[in-house]
């Protein structure tokens, strides 16, 4: 590490809602906990961050808000494509907690996300129709980092979105993808994701190497 550089990391909802037991659960969400505690601690991150899906009971990407509407089906929410999930992550209940073991009296910032009920927010640096930001970037933009690393929940949503917006949003910085401490839902569609992040210039790391050999960077 060179003095120059400043270290962010970016935990994308690693939630109740998110884990097994959670209202969308993603298998094996709780196993990337520990990976991600060893990041937190290790010293080498300057500006650590946690995203928290914070959605109103009546979000509209819940297929409980579309009558005839199942859960994953396709259906619309405001004339845009969107997923029926189910009701998840709801303020202020348990679904919405982060996992009770992520060390998050280490985070240095929470970005809550998904607050807007007409619009969902797969990404913790803006609203998936692009017309509202969430105040991430320019929050780490001034803090001058130079790098973020991303990793959490789900990998092929909110995760991908979140690497796709910070190479986007903030320029200049170097992002990558923590593949093992992410989970995803779909294998193919998380192959697909590590694809489309590797094309924007996202390279996928490993914490457990990381953690093996510190520090490799
Ligand atoms: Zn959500």
């Amino acid at each position: 590490m060179t003095a120059k550089q400043k270290r962010a990391l970016l935990i994308v909802d690693v939630q109740n809602g998110f884990c097994p037991g959670g209202n969308l659960a993603v298998e094996g969400g709780h196993e990337i906990v520990p990976l991600i505690n060893g990041l937190i601690r290790n010293g080498e991150y300057d500006v650590i961050v946690a995203s928290q899906d914070w959605h109103p009971a009546d979000h509209g990407s819940f297929a409980s808000q579309h009558p005839g509407k199942n859960v994953f089906d396709m259906g619309e929410l405001s004339g845009k494509p969107q997923v029926m999930w189910p009701d998840h992550c709801v303020q202020g209940t348990p679904d919405a907690e982060f996992h009770p073991d992520l060390d998050i009296a280490k985070v240095h910032y929470i970005q809550q996300k998904g607050l807007n009920p007409l619009v969902d927010s797969y990404s913790a640096f803006r609203d998936n129709d692009q017309a509202a930001v969430t105040g991430l970037a320019d929050w780490l933009i001034a803090q001058g980092i130079t790098d973020l690393d991303v990793c959490g929940i789900a990998t092929e949503y909110c995760v991908k979105f979140s690497a796709l917006d910070a190479k986007e949003m903030l320029p200049g910085v170097n992002v990558r993808f923590f593949e093992d401490a992410s989970r995803g839902i779909d294998p193919a569609a998380i192959s697909a994701a590590i694809a489309e992040m590797e094309a924007a210039g996202i390279p996928s790391i490993q914490a457990k190497a990381i953690h093996e050999n510190r520090m490799p960077w």
